[in-house]
């Protein structure tokens, strides 16, 4: 076989030169597709080679992306949600809009603990405000669960904190500082339980060591066996966070 069959089938991709690439680099994303980026001078000849040598992790993360834009396609993200599914509480909750004439054109939220039934009343129309009420109520209900279920877990494994506070963030689960305080995201609600107890505990852990090193991970594992599964589920978990959240 020649070389050039062997390439005939290569998925298409851009190839940018960067002049602060030090070595090639393969980027996949939903705006540019593939894109192969190189250092400036580099032999051009080389790179469908290192495509193909690349196939697996390419088609691996191709079908990574094609499920989150699936995901986004079929979420309606501009709509409001019918339903907030809190895994981590084994709550779902089902969100009514009950549009009312009001003259200040405020809205109010409801909530029927008994049914899991969550009531917007006012100005439903205004989509911005209703989503800012739902990520309020969601904000305090991470605040009410997650700082209660952080202190059992402290307790159990003798790992003591300094303060605790929900925040919103884009891309972190959790975080411990150095005079050990911990931030969660309150998007953890919509994980399982057992995923959320890993994150606490991760964080934990890190007012022992505040890096990923084995000694890090030894600690981990002493309370958590099962702490390399749960780690990486982590890396798919923001695909079950609604889309509705984030647009
Ligand atoms: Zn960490």
């Amino acid at each position: 076989m020649t070389s050039r069959s062997l390439h005939t089938d290569l998925p298409s991709y851009t190839v940018r030169v960067s002049s602060r690439a030090k070595c090639v680099r393969l980027s996949l994303s939903v705006e540019d597709g593939l894109e192969v980026v190189v250092p400036t001078n580099y032999d051009r000849l080389k790179i469908p080679e290192i495509v193909q040598q690349k196939r697996d992790w390419i088609a691996r993360n191709q079908s990574k992306l094609d499920e989150r834009e699936a995901f986004l396609q079929s979420q309606s993200p501009h709509e409001l949600p019918n339903i907030i599914n809190l895994r981590s509480l084994g709550e779902e909750w089902k969100i009514e809009y009950h549009p009312t004439a009001s003259k200040s054109g405020t809205i109010s939220v409801r909530e029927n603990k008994e049914h899991l039934q969550l009531v917007l009343d006012g100005n439903i129309a205004d989509v911005k405000s209703c989503k800012t009420l739902l990520k309020q109520w969601l904000m305090r209900k991470a605040e009410k669960h997650l700082f209660s279920w952080l202190r059992k877990v402290s307790i159990r494994a003798n790992l003591p904190y300094r303060t605790t506070a929900v925040r919103s963030q884009k891309t972190l689960w959790g975080s411990c500082s150095r005079d050990r305080n911990i931030s969660l995201n309150y998007k953890l609600l919509f994980l399982e339980a057992n995923v959320v107890e890993y994150v606490l505990l991760h964080e934990l852990c890190h007012t022992v060591h505040m890096n990923h090193s084995a000694k890090f991970w030894k600690l981990v594992s002493k309370f958590e066996s099962n702490y390399k599964a749960l780690d990486k589920s982590l890396n798919h978990a923001w695909q079950i966070i609604p889309a509705w959240i984030d647009f």
